[in-house]
């Protein structure tokens, strides 16, 4: 810890990569009680058992798949998380020289206040739709819809945002949302879809060129100095995004440090070993100790 704390503040720059295992760290799990407690209808009608297997389900009508949608979107999106986690890395580098490159879409660097000009969304955002086809290349904000869709389904948006059940649970929920709802493309009346990467209609808007561009700068101007590659609960899912690339970066600069969070997964190439340190510990115990 000791270690880590001095190698950030001795840097020049410091470039985070973020990963899903810092939004579980900060509370916001996509399985277990959390699932349970606003998805127990679907789980007994398909059997699935977390947000990722729900996410890919093929709904057979829209109003149902945005009724399941609408509630994972608000609950990763407009919910604030459980866990300080995301402030605490802000106290950590709000000084610095620093930027963020994540595949997390559910905003929790913007809620937690960092810059939006150092933030960089390779994988879209929970709080956006597009086209579907897409016709034209630009996103939409869909928070007010999506509150609308949950409220018709019977859930409760408490004063601070929270969502809750009604007293009555799960016999007044809906698993539909009314016809009327259902988002269509205002240019060419296909349906909208979530603006999140998972194939090649995923929808590249001027803020994610905007972001991509700064991003690249960020590299151009620090990628040579006394960077720090500080990777934070980044999965094997799509190592090549940021994992990857760090760890190639790393080895291309003897100034560079990679230091690695990450709870059952913190490892690292022989060549950068020396480079390198890596905490196999829960990212808010660890940050909380620098
Ligand atoms: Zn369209």
């Amino acid at each position: 810890m000791e270690n880590i704390k001095s190698i950030l503040q001795n840097a020049d720059s410091i470039l985070i990569g973020a990963g899903a295992g810092l939004s579980t760290s900060a509370g916001f799990t996509y399985s277990g009680p959390r699932f349970q407690k606003y998805f127990a209808d679907f789980e007994k009608k398909y059997g699935f058992h977390d947000m990722y297997s729900g996410g890919f389900y093929p709904y057979k009508t829209l109003e149902e798949n945005w009724a399941y949608w609408s509630r994972q979107i608000y609950l990763n999106r407009f919910v604030k998380a459980p866990l300080p986690v995301y402030e605490k890395l802000l106290e950590l580098v709000k000084d610095k020289n620093y930027f963020v490159l994540t595949t997390n879409v559910d905003h929790c660097f913007q809620k937690a206040g960092f810059d939006k000009s150092r933030l960089f969304y390779t994988q879209g955002d929970y709080g956006l739709w597009q086209c579907s086809k897409p016709c034209h290349k630009k996103t939409y904000d869909n928070q007010l819809f999506v509150e609308k869709m949950i409220r018709e389904q019977g859930f409760v948006i408490q004063s601070d945002g929270g969502l809750e059940l009604p007293k009555s649970g799960f016999n007044e929920i809906k698993m539909t949302v009314p016809s009327e709802l259902v988002p269509h493309c205002p240019v060419c009346g296909k349906p909208m879809t979530m603006n999140l990467r998972c194939d090649d209609t995923f929808v590249e808007d001027e803020g994610w060129n905007k972001a991509a561009g700064r991003y690249e700068d960020f590299l151009n101007e620090n990628k040579d100095g006394k960077i720090v590659y500080l990777e934070l609960g980044v999965g094997g899912n799509t190592p090549g995004i940021i994992k990857y690339p760090f760890w190639k970066m790393t080895y291309a600069n003897p100034k560079a440090v990679y230091v690695c969070i990450n709870k059952g997964e913190a490892e690292v190439p022989g060549e950068i070993e020396k480079q390198s340190i890596c905490v196999n510990n829960d990212i808010y115990e660890v940050l909380k100790s620098l």
